[in-house]
Order: C-alpha cells, then structure tokens, then sequence
C-alpha cells in the first residue's frame, strides 16, 4: 500500500509523473531504448532539456523577459558558492532565516564580505525578520524564501532595488508569487520537482559577466548558459522526471490552481494545530509555511501514543529536524489533500486518548 508521504526531502512526486519516469527507464518514448542509455545529444533528449527550461520559464512567467533557465548537478548547496562567485564582488547582504541560510552564508564569504542584514536566530528562527532596511550598497541580496527545517516561509518578498536571491528548493513552483522581483534563484529538484541530482537555476543574464575574477568553468554560469545546460553530461534522469512534474503543473492550473490546493492541506493542518491542546505550531502564525508545518506537543504530553497512531494509519516521514524537535508535515505540491485530512484525523484521535 502507498504511504501518507509528509517526507521534508527528497518527496513525494505526482504518482502520474512516477509511472511515466519509471516507463521511460525502461523504453523512453518508443525508441526500444532507455532515457539513461541514449546520449545527451540526441535530439530526443535535447528536446526533454529544451521543454524542462522553456516549462520552468513559462509557469514563473518569466519567459521572453531576459531570463534564462539551467539545469545543472551539485544541489543547491553548490548554488550558495556559484551564486557568490559570478556575483559577489565587494558586498553582498545575507537574511539568516535559519539554517539553509547559514550554508549560503558560510560560502558566500569565501568570496567576499556578507552583511547578516536580518536574523531571526535570536528566537531559534520561528519568524522571518521584518522592516529592515535593506543598504543601497550591496552586489545582491540573498533570501531563502521557505525554511524547510523551521517551517517559516516568506509571505512577502522584500523591496529592494539591488538584485535579489533567493534559495527556493523547497517552495518553487508553489504558489503565486511575482518572479520578476528575482534575479536569480534557484532549487535543488528533490522537493517539489523531481528526484535530487538536477537543480534549477533561474537568473536574469544582464546580471552576468561584471565580477573581476577568473571563475572555473563549472562554476561558471555563463559557460553553462553558452551550452544550454550541457556543457558537460547532463544529470538525465532528474530532468526528465522534473519535465514531467513542470507539464503535470500545467495541466493542473499551474501556479494559482496548486497554490490554492496547497492553501487548502495547509489549513486543514494549521487548523487542528491550533485547536488541538496536544500540540504547539513552531513557526510564528504570520510567518507559517504553506509547504512544511512544524509543530510540537503541548508540555507535558508524552507523544508514543501519537507516533504509534500515524505509523499505523500508514503515515511516514513526519518526524521533526532534530533541531526544532517534535513533528513536520512536508506538503509538497504533490501531496493529496487526502493524506492532509488523514493527518488531522489522527491528531483527533490522538486528543480522545488523553
Ligand atoms: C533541501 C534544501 C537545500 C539543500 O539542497 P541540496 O540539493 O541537498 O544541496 C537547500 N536549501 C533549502 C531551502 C532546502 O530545503
């Protein structure tokens, strides 16, 4: 039987775009070949690549408007050093929301000096810091839109007339946002798009090209924008799946119908957090996550009982990161509202045994 997967990453992926990826590894569109044993230049590949780009441009909306889309290998840990190394040239500003932003930061300052223009470490990051002001002097700024460990997610991006960057692995292509406001930003596949092993950059070019140093190739945007994605082998597999999740996006009413889908699983769950006197949401309310809700037991309340109910109610992947403790749904896009509705259930269950 399929679980309830609330897994936090790698996710759970349209059980439609499972099938078709799986079929593929076998014999990929008639061919009587594998996806994973023809070549990266073949046409039929070139073309998964082209329409994986042309789809992640088109459902941000930023198709024809000077951006351009990459899939490369290393994760988005390699985009904290990469995105540092084509554009930190003296300055750049960092808002530490937790610790994904920490990693970025780390790298970043290989490479110059980082600014924390905003932190919420002082509360073990259950906020996203607000109305800082932001220096005119910066080469970028560098946000993390979703805390996937702390459940916090930007509600609102904020104005700022340097670039903007942002680290969206786990909240791309989930809701509506204006994409504009980014000059570039990026998503290691695992959570809302595909397998790991494939990232997603989206950068605007103009900003490319004015730091004063040598950059190794793979490091190298613009290299890898020069030969679209494969300047070296492709990571296949990953993008194809990701191609596959980007159509099943599309023909579900893209980004406004999955936010709305997502909106809903995220209240049902918020919902029972705040009524239910078993448990404590994590994340300051204004400040939850629409795609990883944290929350822990009420003091006092032991949780065996709890873990034993989900376990057997066939629900998997609900332990929290061990440094906010206690539990994390993951609701992916692909997550049923159905799983949502069981999870509330057993939380239910859980209260009358009380
Ligand atoms: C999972 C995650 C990462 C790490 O991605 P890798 O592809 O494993 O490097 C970075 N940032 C955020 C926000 C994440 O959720």
């Amino acid at each position: 039987m399929k679980k309830h997967n609330f897994s936090a990453g790698p996710s759970i992926l349209p059980a439609s775009v499972m099938k078709k990826a799986s079929e593929a590894v076998i014999d990929f569109n008639g061919l009587g070949l594998s996806l994973i044993e023809i070549s990266h230049r073949s046409k039929e590949f070139i073309a998964v690549m082209e329409r994986a780009q042309d789809l992640a441009l088109e459902l941000t909306g930023l198709k024809g408007k000077g951006y351009k889309a990459l899939f490369l290998q290393g994760g988005a840990s390699s985009q904290f050093l990469m995105a540092a190394y084509n554009l930190l040239e003296n300055k750049a500003g960092y808002i530490n929301t937790g610790a994904w932003s920490n990693k970025a930061i780390k790298e970043a300052k290989l490479f110059g000096e980082v600014v924390e223009v905003a932190s919420s470490k002082d509360q073990n990051f259950n906020y996203i810091p607000k109305g800082d002001e932001i220096p005119a002097d910066l080469d970028y700024l560098h946000i993390t839109t979703n805390n996937t460990i702390f459940g916090t997610q930007f509600q609102e991006i904020p104005e700022t007339n340097v670039p903007l960057i942002a680290d969206m692995s786990s909240d791309i292509f989930s809701r509506v946002i204006d994409y504009s406001k980014f000059d570039l930003f990026y998503a290691g596949a695992q959570k809302n798009m595909g397998p790991s092993g494939t990232t997603l950059i989206i950068v605007k070019e103009e900003i490319l090209g004015k730091v004063n140093r040598t950059i190794p190739s793979m490091m190298d945007y613009q290299v890898h924008l020069k030969s679209d994605s494969m300047f070296n082998t492709p990571p296949v597999f990953p993008i194809y799946t990701s191609m596959l999740t980007l159509e099943w996006l599309q023909e579900n009413g893209g980004l406004a119908g999955i936010e709305k889908h997502n909106k809903e699983k995220a209240a049902l769950i918020y919902n029972e957090i705040d009524r239910n006197s078993a448990f404590v949401g994590f994340a300051a309310k204004e400040d939850r996550s629409f795609m990883n809700a944290t929350f822990n037991l009420a003091e006092g309340i032991d949780g065996t009982a709890f873990d034993n109910l989900w376990n057997e109610a066939g629900i998997s992947g609900l332990k929290g990161h061990r440094s906010v403790g206690g539990y994390r749904a993951s609701i992916y896009n692909a997550l049923p509202i159905e799983s949502a509705q069981l999870l509330v259930e057993v939380m239910q269950k859980f209260e009358k045994t009380l």
